[in-house]
């Protein structure tokens, strides 16, 4: 685009792409792609959806979609596998105080971690074998040993509760219904690695988790907790609507007030990261696993799981699903029993597939329901784990529109920073928009694609088109006409 058109955009359009900059609508109805799928149990509520401007991404309520802002109830919630990890407290209900948690147990594992030294804490989520459960499932302990080696005047944790991806809503109610398990994990990392400060991002479509992050970092203030050897402060960032944030270097933008997008790496934020200095950014279930492992050691983690995926994972079953809800289970289990055992089928017409880390992930068929849910395993049929958010799609789906759905999400959000994102995603929505693809189109929509997917700057637009890329190959017979 020649500069001169860049600099004519309005001063808020070449500062940010929120899209949400300075107001909150009144009433919000939620166009992630769980609702989508879910589109059929109120088409009312989708059709506000789609006539919403701009469109909210993803309310967190996709155990009741399609939702928007006056959607209530709760999710249920259970634990599947051996040991109760990071649902072990809301398993019961939520945590109403920091007396509460203390009394259910809570800050044993900050206590222990306080009295190793900061490299054994280090050793016991390295022995875990914990690994990030945002979507890059990188080794927690290794990110936290390269920051802990920097020598650096400040260091900082991010707590990225960003959580986004449409499906997905754990990270939302540890953060509403055990916000002390959160910081507890958060203030074990930065005891571990020595950071002084401790921010939250918290996306703005969570305003019960803001507003329960807020009390409890007070409560844990008033009871001593910020003095050290631990962080002296504790602060909470809402974001303004934008799914990129969730990316971590745009996330340090972002605090920073700077345009919210990604930066390329190297420099790792483990080494240069938030105001220049190293800064580990972990996601909110992975600090929540810390507090058990460093309480109980990394080992008897390792012990559960499977493969090269360690531990737990809590998966999110969307409202297309019998019996939708929080489930934690161990890694191992197979995608059949996610789906036949615990969601109890497909609510309404017959399963055409799963998908699970979307909306920027692939659809796997019902054929492929045997393979066992781990980061490696998924990869190998072109899949991805994600934040563990299950979205079921019955037959009343069309493939092409559901990636044209997914396209269309894709585009709205692309921060525009490299070309392979934002033009690759703008052509490929409009390619899907009429519903198939000729033989022609889908070999032009493989390259674009694929040439997002090697060639993209972070992962949005890499995530984007190996989705398309997959899925079309896998549904070829029934998009190509
Ligand atoms: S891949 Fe997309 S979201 Fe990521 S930097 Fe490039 S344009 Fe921005």
């Amino acid at each position: 685009m020649p500069l001169t058109i860049r600099i004519n955009l309005p001063k808020q359009e070449v500062n940010t792409f929120y899209s949400f900059p300075d107001f909150a609508p009144p009433e919000e109805h939620c166009r992630g792609l769980a609702c989508y799928a879910a589109r059929s149990l109120d088409p009312e509520a989708w059709k506000k959806a789609v006539a919403q401007q701009p469109p909210t991404y993803c309310l967190g309520k996709c155990y009741a979609g399609p939702s928007s802002t006056l959607t209530g109830g709760a999710p249920h919630v259970e634990v599947r596998s051996r040991k109760a990890i990071v649902l072990r407290h809301i398993v019961d209900g939520p945590v109403k105080s920091l007396r509460d948690y203390l009394a259910r147990g809570g800050m044993r594992g900050l206590e222990r971690a306080l009295s190793m030294p900061q490299a054994e804490v280090i050793d016991e989520v390295k022995r875990s074998q914990l690994r990030g459960r945002g979507g890059a499932y990188f080794p927690t302990g290794l990110k936290w040993e390269s920051a802990m080696r920097q020598a650096a005047p400040a260091k900082y944790v991010i707590v990225n509760g960003d959580e986004g991806d449409a499906g997905a809503y754990v990270d939302r109610f540890l953060m509403e219904w055990d916000p002390y398990l959160v910081i507890e994990g958060a203030l074990i990392a930065a005891y571990a690695i020595g950071a002084g400060r401790v921010y939250f991002y918290i996306r703005r479509e969570y305003p019960g988790a803001v507003a329960a992050v807020r009390r409890a970092v007070e409560e844990v203030r008033e009871a001593g907790y910020l003095s050290p050897p631990l962080p002296s402060e504790l602060e909470v960032h809402v974001g303004r609507g934008s799914y990129v944030v969730g990316e971590e270097t745009a996330m340090i933008n972002a605090i920073m007030g700077r345009r919210p997008e990604p930066t390329p790496r190297p420099p790792y934020p483990t080494e240069r990261g938030l105001f220049g200095m190293p800064t580990v950014v972990n996601n909110v279930e992975t600090l929540s696993s810390v507090p058990w492992i460093v309480e109980n050691g990394g080992d008897a983690y390792a012990e559960l799981g499977f493969s090269r995926s360690r531990g737990t994972k809590v998966l999110s079953l969307s409202s297309t699903f019998s019996r939708p809800g929080l489930y934690e289970v161990e890694f191992g289990v197979s995608l059949r029993e996610v789906v036949y055992d615990m969601g109890g089928g497909v609510r309404f017409g017959k399963l055409k597939g799963v998908m699970i880390g979307g909306p920027l992930a692939s659809l796997i068929p019902s054929e492929e329901l045997d393979v066992k849910l781990g980061v490696e395993e998924l990869r190998a049929i072109g899949a991805s784990l994600g934040h563990g958010n299950v979205i079921a799609f019955s037959d009343d789906t069309s493939v092409a529109d559901m990636l044209h759905e997914v396209l269309l999400f894709a585009s709205f959000e692309s921060c525009g920073k490299c070309f392979p994102c934002r033009l690759g995603t703008a052509k490929l929505e409009r390619m899907f928009s009429k519903g198939y693809l000729t033989e022609e189109e889908a070999r032009e929509a493989m390259s674009i694609a694929n040439t997002m997917a090697v060639a993209s700057l972070c992962g949005h637009g890499q995530a984007a088109g190996q989705a398309v890329a997959v899925t079309l190959k896998k549904f070829w017979k029934e998009i190509v006409r």
